[in-house]
């Protein structure tokens, strides 16, 4: 499979509708985490070609923008169908060299692929007003308009939705587009653009900036003036520094950042329900995901039964190379995510936490050199330890208890982050009051899914700025422009 990938990608950046190398032919390597073996050589790019690139996504903006929202939703929506089309190949592309299981990186292309669709359609209704006036002799619309070029700065662990959930409403808006993904998962995004080329996307549109020169491009990209809005998706310590170098120019700025999401299982739950859903969230992409559940508060009075139910379902999950049918868990991105979860769990046993299930390095098979945990879950977790408080990014569930629904929300609101929280509870009243109650941008109430290109997506506090997908999300790449007209 990954061979189907690996001729072209020396000329992975595309750059006013050409493919081309970087200059003397430099390149780098993309391995796959599972085997650690190379899967390809990509162009190297860097602070010169991200210049060429915002020079052509200006230069296509004043024609790109003044199509038609109808034209840019009828290749937006070419796209998303040569997405579907390509299901299988996209999926096994994004599998080799992010290692997440085939069936959840088939669920990842199928959701990407509706983030143009939903944002193809959005663009089509972005409606200005027309505004009741105050004087009799004036009257007073808003137009929107795109905002220009904007520039997307894009994470590995979900190395294709984070593309289109950027692109989506930046083209269906009229602005012009530059995407640096991460470093570790460039082949994805390789496809998709070779699919927004074959769609006839003009030249200038769409730029693809591959590299490893991450903080050179990204200061080029959030410092030089002719970018007009910045959307990021990573962590929160890297988002914080843009936000800084945006300044300079009043960018418009998106950032998606870190989470620490907590799951709480109330004692009128249904715990079987509850039990599958919280393991569902945390061990999802071996835990590497910003909207995980990070830590769990189950009441006192359930707590046994529920820890005894979350062990025996994480503890039989398979864990191996996710291009492996069956296979639950796959392997962490890098070393450096590794040592993080070691650290994290050695951290929490060394402070009186228990392991119920995992714990250790997971040998899932010969010809796996990759960086392998087992699914783990601790109990008697307590906020001095570090997987309560820093993201783990890993298959690691801590699990605290609680007396009181007061107590519940005071724990889970205890953090700087405030992306997705989940809570699981039967009474109606109190799916009420802890919806309300939570400082998060994004509630599962008995979901441990809740994204979607309907739902807006995006965190309170340190976990960002603006939201993404559902009806509003279209309107952080456009701009209002009042009109008062004498008549
Ligand atoms: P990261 O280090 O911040 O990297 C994210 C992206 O930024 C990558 O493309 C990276 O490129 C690039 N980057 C790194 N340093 C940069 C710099 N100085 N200037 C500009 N760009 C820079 O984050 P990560 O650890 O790889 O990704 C995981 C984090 O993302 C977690 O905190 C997770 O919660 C968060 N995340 C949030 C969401 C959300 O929607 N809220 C979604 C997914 C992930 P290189 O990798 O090539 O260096």
């Amino acid at each position: 499979m990954a061979s189907m990938v690996v001729a072209a990608t020396e000329k992975s950046l595309y750059i006013d509708g050409e493919w081309r190398t970087a200059p003397g032919g430099k390149i780098f390597a993309v391995n796959n985490p599972a085997t650690g073996k190379k899967l390809a050589d990509v162009a190297d790019g860097g602070v010169e070609q991200a210049r060429q690139a915002i020079e052509a996504a200006h230069a296509a903006f004043p024609s790109w923008s003044a199509t038609t929202a109808d034209r840019r939703a009828v290749l937006l929506t070419k796209a998303a169908a040569l997405m579907m089309e390509r299901l299988d190949h996209l999926a096994a592309v994004l599998t080799s060299e992010n290692g997440k299981p085939l069936a959840e990186s088939r669920g990842e292309v199928t959701i990407g692929a509706g983030f143009l669709q939903w944002n193809a359609e959005e663009g089509r209704r972005a409606y200005g007003e027309v505004v009741p006036s105050t004087a009799a002799d004036r009257r007073v619309l808003t137009f929107r308009q795109p905002v220009g070029v904007v520039a997307a700065i894009t994470p590995w662990n979900f190395p294709f939705s984070m593309v289109t959930r950027k692109l989506g409403p930046a083209l269906a808006a009229g602005c012009t587009a530059i995407l640096r993904p991460a470093r570790a998962t460039p082949l994805v995004a390789f496809e998709i653009f070779k699919i927004l080329d074959e769609v006839g996307f003009p030249r200038g549109v769409v730029n693809l900036l591959t590299g490893i020169d991450s903080a050179g491009v990204g200061r080029e990209l959030a410092t030089n003036p002719l970018v007009r809005k910045l959307t990021f998706t990573g962590s929160t310590e890297v988002g914080k520094s843009l936000l800084v170098l945006a300044a300079g120019t009043i960018k418009r700025v998106s950032l998606e950042l870190g989470g620490h999401a907590p799951s709480i299982v109330f004692d009128d739950a249904d715990l079987e329900k509850a039990a599958t859903a919280v393991v569902a969230s945390r061990f999802r992409n071996a835990g590497q995901t910003c909207i995980c559940t990070n830590r769990v508060y189950v009441q006192n009075s359930i707590a046994a039964a529920f820890q005894a139910k979350v062990a025996a379902i994480a503890g039989a999950m398979k864990v191996g190379n996710g291009a492996d049918a069956g296979v639950q868990i796959g392997p962490l991105i890098d070393a450096r995510a590794y040592a993080k979860v070691e650290d994290h769990v050695a951290d929490a046993v060394g402070q009186g936490a228990r392991i119920l299930t995992g714990g250790r390095p997971a040998q899932p098979g010969p010809g796996l050199s990759g960086h392998f945990y087992e699914p783990t879950v601790l109990s008697g977790a307590t906020h001095k330890m570090k997987v309560m408080y820093e993201e783990t990014f890993g298959p690691v569930l801590p699990i605290a208890t609680f007396e009181t629904e007061d107590e519940a929300i005071r724990l889970a609101n205890d953090t700087p982050f405030g992306l997705a929280a989940y809570f699981y509870a039967r009474d109606i009243g109190r799916v009420f009051r802890v919806s309300e109650r939570l400082d998060y941008g994004i509630i599962g109430a008995n979901d441990p899914v809740p994204v979607g290109p309907h739902i807006p997506f995006g965190g309170y506090k340190e976990s960002g700025l603006g939201r993404e997908n559902g009806s509003d999300g279209i309107y952080h790449f456009l701009e209002t422009k009042a009109v008062s007209i004498g008549i």
